[in-house]
C-alpha cells in the first residue's frame, strides 16, 4: 500500500504535508510511484466516466468511477503545469473515520482524485470510450454503492477546487500538517468543508400522503416529499414543523427519524424523517412549491428513485399505510 505522504506531496513541498492544491507537472509519474493503477477525475460540474456502452458491458467489479492510469497517460499529460486540486478518497466508508496516518496503514482500497477546473478539463483528450459527464447525470447512471463514493468525492472536489482563500483575512491557505483541511497562517486557524444540515420528510394520513412539486421538479414532471435547511439555532425538528408549514400550510402531529444522505450539490446532509399528519389544507407555497396534494397510496404521480432518500422515504411511508390498512 502506498504511503500516504507519497501520494500528497508535490515535489519540492514541505515534506510530509499532505497536499491539496499543487501544480502537477508529475501527474503520472505520481500516481505510478504511488503504486495506485486507478484514479478519478472531476470538475466542479462533470466527471469523466466509461461511456453507457462501455458501462453496460463492464463485467461485474471495478467500479465505474475508477479510470485506469495507463489508458489516461496522453490526458494526464494534458493536466502538466496546471494547479489541480489532489486528494485521496477512501472508497470503504468505515475507514473515513480512521485519522489519515492510520488509514495510510491499512490495507484498504483509497483512490486519488484529481478536481480539476472546468475549463481545463474540456480541454483533455480523453481516451476512447470514455465521456465528460455532467455531475447530476452521473448520479443517476451509479449503483448504490458507488452513489455513496460519489457523494464524498463530488463534495470534497468541490470544496477543494472552490477553498482558495480565508474568508477572514483574505490571507492564500495553505494545506493543513495532518489533516484533510486548510490552514490559514496568519489568522491561526485551520478551515474545514462546509456541511448543511436539512430535513426531508414524506407527509402521511391513512392511505393517503402529501406530495409536492418544486420549482426544480416540475420539469421532470415528479412530485417528492418536503425538505429545506436547517436554520442557525434550530433543531432539526422544528425545522421539520416549519417547513412542512411553510410550504404546505399543514400542521403535524408527530416525527420519526429514519435516515440520512449526503447530497453534494453542494453540500447538504439530508435527514430523513416520516411525519404525521394532524391538521390544516394544503397551501403551496407562491414561489417555491409548484404543486402540493394528497394522493392515495395506490395511486401515487412519478415519484424519485430509491436511490434518493425522497424515494425511500416515499416507499417506506407507503409499506407502513398498507401494513395499517390491512390491520
Ligand atoms: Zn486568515
Amino acid at each position: 500500500m502506498p504511503k500516504f505522504d507519497t501520494l500528497l506531496t508535490p515535489p519540492g513541498a514541505v515534506a510530509g504535508r499532505p497536499g491539496f492544491h499543487g501544480r502537477l507537472p508529475y501527474t503520472q509519474a505520481l500516481l505510478a510511484k504511488a503504486g495506485h493503477d486507478q484514479f478519478m477525475l472531476i470538475s466542479n460540474s462533470h466527471i469523466v466516466l466509461p461511456d453507457r456502452s462501455v458501462m453496460s458491458s463492464q463485467p461485474g467489479g471495478g467500479s465505474a468511477l475508477e479510470l485506469p492510469v495507463r489508458e489516461f497517460a496522453a490526458a494526464l499529460r494534458g493536466l502538466e503545469g496546471v494547479e489541480v486540486g489532489h486528494f485521496l478518497i477512501y472508497l470503504d466508508a468505515a475507514l473515513a473515520a480512521l485519522p489519515l496516518h492510520q488509514a495510510a496503514s491499512v490495507e484498504a482500497d483509497i483512490l486519488p482524485v484529481l478536481a480539476v477546473d472546468q475549463v481545463q478539463l474540456e480541454a483533455l483528450a480523453l481516451p476512447p470510450g470514455y465521456a465528460l459527464i455532467p455531475l447530476r447525470t452521473a448520479l443517476f447512471q451509479l449503483d448504490r454503492a458507488e452513489h455513496r463514493l460519489f457523494n464524498r468525492l463530488v463534495q470534497w472536489s468541490h470544496w477543494v477546487l472552490q477553498t482558495r482563500y480565508c474568508e477572514q483575512c483574505g490571507g492564500r491557505l495553505e494545506n493543513a500538517e495532518k489533516e484533510l483541511a486548510l490552514f490559514c497562517r496568519s489568522c491561526v486557524r485551520p478551515v474545514y468543508p462546509r456541511v448543511a444540515p436539512c430535513m426531508i420528510a414524506a407527509v402521511y394520513r391513512p392511505g393517503e400522503l402529501l406530495l409536492a412539486q418544486n420549482v426544480a421538479l416540475k420539469s421532470r414532471g415528479l412530485y417528492s416529499c418536503v425538505a429545506g435547511f436547517v436554520d442557525p439555532g434550530e433543531s432539526v425538528e422544528m425545522t421539520v414543523h416549519r417547513e412542512v408549514r411553510e410550504e404546505t400550510g399543514v400542521l403535524l402531529k408527530s416525527i420519526r427519524y429514519i435516515e440520512s444522505e449526503a447530497w453534494p450539490f453542494p453540500h447538504q446532509l439530508m435527514l430523513g424523517f416520516l411525519a404525521e399528519y394532524d391538521s390544516g389544507e394544503i397551501v403551496p407555497e407562491p414561489g417555491e412549491i409548484e404543486d402540493a396534494q394528497w394522493f392515495s397510496i395506490d395511486d401515487l404521480p412519478p415519484i424519485p428513485p430509491t436511490l434518493t432518500i425522497s424515494g425511500r422515504l416515499i416507499r417506506l411511508a407507503v409499506d407502513e399505510l398498507r401494513e395499517q390498512g390491512r390491520r
